[in-house]
């Protein structure tokens, strides 16, 4: 038989028996693919919360599926170690993560609000490291997705636990009593702590600043928002994409100068002609959100947020419950079904 049918029928065969997969980043230099077996599909997706996760990409979680060995043009990537054994390799120009490589357990991770296909490819089963966020962060408003509870964890997933639901253990009512906080400066950073900056409380002057829609009504407080729109998925490499809004005036640098669009490690890329976003260089966590005629207002993200009381921030943030926005961009739409529940059912709870 020639070479080339054996070829085509081997290519056949193997269609049948694996699926590929691909991703891209926010400014399209960086593609990723992988082959998985299509008998594994749909991948188990975990929501990763912990300290590293949040800090590294500025989002309240990340949704992580295991994949086989990736093929991508690594010269595109910046690595970043994380730690001794994980590299986590994000888009050198628009800041994008995509991938993280643990060398210990030599398994590869990819970032799967970024990959190409139907949410069918995934099974969202659980949320890891809730315990970093001390409040449950995200996970408070991700119960269950498409109806199937995920189960929660503390730490890292017990594969072989006989436990339905995990072991994470919500904090009480009254460790969560945020109106105890009367921190007055709320420090924020990076992972790598290359762009470090504080936040302070609004004033009566700042809070004229502020557009009716992005005006806290405890006027100690920044309003905040989860973002499901195309641009933030694909910058920060999250499906869901927490915004806190602060006016410009209150915040500074670490080294106590003005707020400035890039400062420290960071680099900018405009994802659209008016909009500055701005990444770290070393780690990629997403910073910051501009808009050339608003030039008062910056969206900090909420993953880089040091609150005491914990990830959502509640003792500085009030977040919008009613709406996520930019909706109509979501692609994996049960996921975000179950947040807007999550966070209506959550604000109907603590009106009682
Ligand atoms: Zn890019
Ligand atoms: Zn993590
Ligand atoms: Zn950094
Ligand atoms: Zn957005």
């Amino acid at each position: 038989m020639p070479p080339f049918i054996l070829r085509a029928l081997a290519n056949g065969y193997r269609g049948l028996l694996e699926t590929t997969l691909k991703a891209h980043c926010l400014c399209n230099a960086s593609h990723v693919s992988v082959a998985v077996p299509t008998a594994s599909l749909p991948l188990a997706v975990h929501l990763c919360h912990c300290d590293t996760c949040r800090r590294t990409h500025g989002s309240l979680g990340l949704f992580n599926a295991h994949i086989p060995a990736p093929t991508a043009d690594f010269a595109t990537l910046t690595a970043y170690a994380s730690s001794q054994d994980v590299k986590r390799y994000f888009c050198s120009t628009c800041g994008t993560h995509m991938l993280d490589y643990d060398a210990k357990t030599k398994e590869w991770n990819i970032s799967i609000s970024i990959v190409d296909g139907p949410e069918s490819l995934w099974d969202f089963r659980e949320h890891i490291y809730l315990q970093d966020t001390k409040d449950g962060g995200l996970g408070t408003w991700l119960a269950s997705v498409g109806g199937k509870p995920l189960k929660k964890w503390a730490g890292g997933a017990i594969p072989d636990s006989k436990s339905e639901f995990g072991n994470w253990e919500p904090p009480t009512p009254s460790t969560t009593d945020v109106s105890k906080s009367k921190e007055d400066i709320l420090h924020a950073s990076c992972h790598c702590g290359g762009a470090s900056f504080n936040i302070a409380r609004p004033t009566p002057a700042s809070r004229a600043l502020l557009p009716p829609l992005a005006t806290a009504s405890d006027d100690t407080k920044w309003y905040a928002s989860n973002d499901v729109c195309t641009s933030c998925r694909f910058s920060v490499g999250s499906a869901i994409v927490s915004w806190a809004f602060p006016t410009v005036d209150r915040v500074t640098l670490a080294d106590g100068s003005p707020y400035r669009r890039v400062f420290g490690t960071l680099k900018e890329y405009r994802s659209s002609p008016d909009v500055s976003r701005t990444f770290c260089g070393v780690c990629g966590a997403t910073v910051a959100y501009h808009v050339d005629d608003r030039p008062d207002l910056v969206d900090v993200a909420v993953g880089l947020l040091e609150a005491a009381d914990g990830a959502r921030a509640e003792s500085w943030l009030e977040w919008r419950v009613h709406k996520l926005s930019y909706e109509e961009d979501a692609i994996h739409h049960a996921l975000v079904g179950a947040l807007k529940d999550g966070m209506k059912t959550w604000s109907e709870e603590r009106k009682v």
